[in-house]
């Protein structure tokens, strides 16, 4: 909770304005209860702006935080007194340049793996200033590590060039901020804050897709104008040019001229690196069986490993253990729950049947055909493997069968595939066709 409030603050006075921040932000405290954030403004005005402004930002701290969702809901009028804990630390200045860049995210703290190398080489091009792709487009699914790495470039091109001017901007705010322009008729203030830009750096692009015209515009423009003087920009995506919704043709097409590259979920090595470096960082001693098991289970994302490593960490705080296998194994029980969603022993049986020519019910019935019997036994094996259910939950998806001879159908197949290569290759191939 400590660690939640400190970066909400943090990351609420980065996107706004002191004025903003001090009229609808700072009056309003924060509390987690019930798996639910419950904010508590002053008044419904405030409610109203908070919902419209801040929801986006503030999931994305949750989930930074926890590694998942949770709901945000109202207490308002409420709050008399705000508790002393959750209420802002003292404003301070944050940063010495305009550049709109918080300093958490370097080089320093990514860590390379195959999944991010082209991007990464790219990106410390841009900050030594050496040739590089321009734009520099990286694309790829959430918590791969995109606004990382962007951030990184530009709070590494500040060290490097002192006096050069550098803004990162979300095109959500940026968005914003021309709305606001026109509205309050300030086209001069937004003219200026990009004015003689040495490089630009604008996360989630993929926003100013759809119908959004005049963002669209204004940000063709300014493209353009930083392009043909030979300045830098980065751009950070959820997804390939052409896959922006509604998005004009002229910016796809300045959107690939410096070719996009692509961050993919981190491979396996990575993904025990990650595990390793972020433990390290949180004074979390880990066996390396234990790694091992994070990195095999936490496989979509780098913001999904670090949730299961923030809850093993406030776990073993908590329960003052080690972070045992079995103390991660429970931790993070449930995020393994979620990636195997889908894999369930009706999946499961269905591509057992279908590999040896069965009907599905035939896996359920009493036959004791050995025809039938094997893939039987296959498939309990495979949902024990592939699921975390019980032994007798297994039997009951298997026409109420035991949990002893669940696990006789378990032995079988474990002790066949040592001897047999051939049914080895054929429970492998099924696993695959499962997986798919
Ligand atoms: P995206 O912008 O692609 O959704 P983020 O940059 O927000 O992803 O990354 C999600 C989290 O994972 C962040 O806390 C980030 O520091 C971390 N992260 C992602 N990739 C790496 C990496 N290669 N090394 C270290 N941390 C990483
Ligand atoms: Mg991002």
């Amino acid at each position: 909770m400590e660690n939640f409030t400190h970066l909400y603050w943090e990351t609420l006075r980065q996107q706004f304005d002191r004025e903003t921040f001090n009229a609808f932000i700072k009056p309003t405290a924060l509390e987690i209860k019930d798996d639910t954030l419950f904010l508590s403004p002053p008044n419904k005005a405030t409610e109203r702006w908070l919902r419209k402004n801040i929801e986006e930002v503030v999931r994305d701290v949750i989930k930074t935080c926890f590694g998942r969702d949770f709901p945000i809901d109202y207490h308002t009028g409420s709050n008399g007194v705000l508790p002393e804990d959750t209420s802002p630390p003292p404003y301070q200045p944050r940063v010495k340049n305009d550049s709109n860049l918080p300093v958490k995210y370097s080089f320093a703290n990514f860590i390379p793996g195959r999944a991010n190398e082209i991007p990464l080489l790219a990106a410390k091009a841009i900050a030594r200033g050496e040739s590089a792709p321009n734009p520099l487009f990286i694309y790829g699914s959430t918590g791969l590590g995109k606004t990382h790495l962007i951030q990184a470039i530009g709070n590494e091109y500040i060290k490097n060039f002192a006096g050069r001017r550098v803004r990162y901007i979300t095109a959500r705010t940026f968005l914003n901020e021309v709305v606001q322009a026109f509205r309050l008729n300030r086209q001069e203030d937004f003219k200026r804050r990009y004015q003689n830009l040495d490089l630009l750096i604008v996360d989630d692009i993929q926003y100013i897709g759809g119908d959004k015209v005049r963002t669209q515009e204004e940000f063709f423009f300014l493209f353009n104008t930083l392009y043909e003087d030979n300045k830098s920009i980065v751009i950070s995506c959820d997804r390939a040019p052409l896959q922006i919704k509604d998005l004009p043709r002229r910016l796809t097409t300045r959107f690939c001229a410096g070719l996009p590259t692509h961050i993919t979920p981190p491979e396996f090595e990575l993904r025990m690196e990650i595990v390793r470096q972020k433990a390290a960082v949180r004074g979390l001693a880990l066996e390396e069986d234990a790694v091992y098991f994070i990195a095999e289970h936490a496989k979509a994302n780098v913001r999904e490993l670090e949730g299961a490593i923030n809850r093993i960490h406030a776990m073993a705080q908590f329960q003052q253990t080690k972070a045992s296998l079995a103390l991660c194994r429970n931790a993070i029980a449930d995020l393994i729950g979620m990636a195997n969603i889908l894999i369930n022993p009706d999946l499961i049986k269905e591509k057992v049947a279908r590999f040896y020519y069965l009907r599905t019910a035939e896996l359920s019935s009493q036959k004791r055909h050995r025809s039938v019997v094997i893939p039987r036994h296959v498939a309990v094996y495979l949902c024990r493997q592939m699921t975390t259910l019980s032994l007798p939950d297994i039997g009951r998806h298997f026409g109420k069968r035991n949990h002893t001879t669940v696990l006789h159908s378990c032995r079988y197949v474990e002790e066949r595939i040592k001897n047999d290569s051939a049914f080895w290759e054929e429970v492998k191939t099924i696993e695959t066709s499962v997986k798919e």
